[in-house]
Parts: C-alpha cells; structure tokens; sequence
C-alpha cells in the first residue's frame, strides 16, 4: 500500500503540469459514455479506452452484475446509472465483462460461498441467459463471461428510462469483453451473436 500512499501524496505536482486542464473540470462534467464493468483490480476503464478525467462515467461492481430493476429497491447501481442518464445525458452505455472473472467462476463452478453471503446473495442477480452458460473448464470462462455480459445487456433494457431512450433512438448499448491475459477488447455483434476484436483504427495518444 505505501507506494500508492506516495504517489498519492505526489500527485498535486503532476497536476500542477497541467493546471487548465484540471481547473476545466471543475466546471462540471459531460461524460461520453456510461463504462459498467467489474470491480476486478485488472480492468481499467481508462486504460483500456484512452479516457482522460470528464470523459467516462465508472459504475463497477462484483461480476458486472446489474440487479433486476426495481423502484421499490433503490439501489446505488440503479441510482449511478439513471443520474448518468438523465442528469448527464450519457448516450452510450458499455457493459464491459472480461476473462479470468472471479464472479463468473464461482457462478459456473457452483462454489460454496457460505464464507461470504453478501457475494453469494449478490451473485444471484447474475441472470444467465436463457440458453445457459458453459462449464467447459476453460480457466478463461470466456464464453460464460461473454454470455453473462449480454445477461447484462438485457437486464439494462428492463430499466424504464433506458428502454425509453433506446427506443426513441437516444440510446446505444455496446457488449465487450476484454481479455487480461492479452490486453484484446471484443465487441458483440448482434448479427452474428458473436464477440469480435475491435478493427483497428487510429487513435488518439494514451493519456500520459
Ligand atoms: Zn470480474
């Protein structure tokens, strides 16, 4: 932990290189895009994208699981995702899983969680689509973790304001997929139901 308590510590000064593009930020914030993906220490959003500060709204939680929307139940997953949409008017949303997931694992295995009941009860919002997921013995759970990604996908179409804006054509849902092991981000597409690499197009420099 202390390296991180010092580079904490040491992080106004890099600011200082930078000072306008910080003080902008106080001014509000317009995000591109909603990026919904699990709490794994392994997957950086803004690594991943190239995103500087103001341009993603974040919501992680264990699995990328989304729960069942319910307006009796508020919920801190509900709450982030309605202010990003209608507060922020984010008009993509990612739903992003990716491989070697602990959550997924557990789920496809069928692990005794009896240790941890807060996961365990969590987990059961997982929702597998309906034609299942596989427990094929693939250390990467690849095809589980993509099938759940798009569990995800359907589940979000279930909140009222989201299906609102899809349906007026406001909206857009993007299901990926990234691969720790390799660094390769895949893309659903829906015609072939499959996940497939980004192509390669130019993009901006990584932020420093
Ligand atoms: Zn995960």
């Amino acid at each position: 932990m202390q390296p991180l308590i010092d580079y904490a510590r040491s992080f106004r000064q890099q600011t200082a290189a930078r000072p306008e593009e910080f003080a902008r930020l106080a001014e509000g914030q317009a995000p591109q895009a909603l990026f919904i993906t699990c709490s794994d220490s392994r997957v950086i959003p803004s690594l991943i994208t190239g995103a500087r500060p103001g341009e993603l709204f974040e919501l992680r939680t264990a699995g990328n699981i989304l729960p069942p929307y319910d307006p009796e139940q508020p919920t801190g997953e509900a709450a982030t995702i309605e202010y990003a949409v209608e507060i922020l008017g984010v008009r993509d949303v990612v739903v992003c899983g990716h491989s070697h997931c602990g959550a997924v694992g557990a789920l496809v295995r069928g692990d005794d969680l009896t240790a941890v009941p807060a996961v365990r009860d969590w987990l059961t919002h997982a929702a597998p689509r309906a034609d299942g997921t596989k427990a094929d013995g693939d250390p990467a759970i690849a095809d589980a973790a993509q099938s759940h990604v798009l569990a995800q996908i359907l589940r979000l179409r279930s909140y009222p304001y989201l299906a609102r804006r899809l349906d007026a054509g406001q909206l857009r849902l993007h299901a990926w997929f990234y691969e720790i092991h390799t660094g390769t981000v895949l893309a659903h597409r829906p015609p072939a139901d499959t996940f497939v690499a980004h192509p390669a197009r130019p993009v901006r420099a990584a932020p420093p």
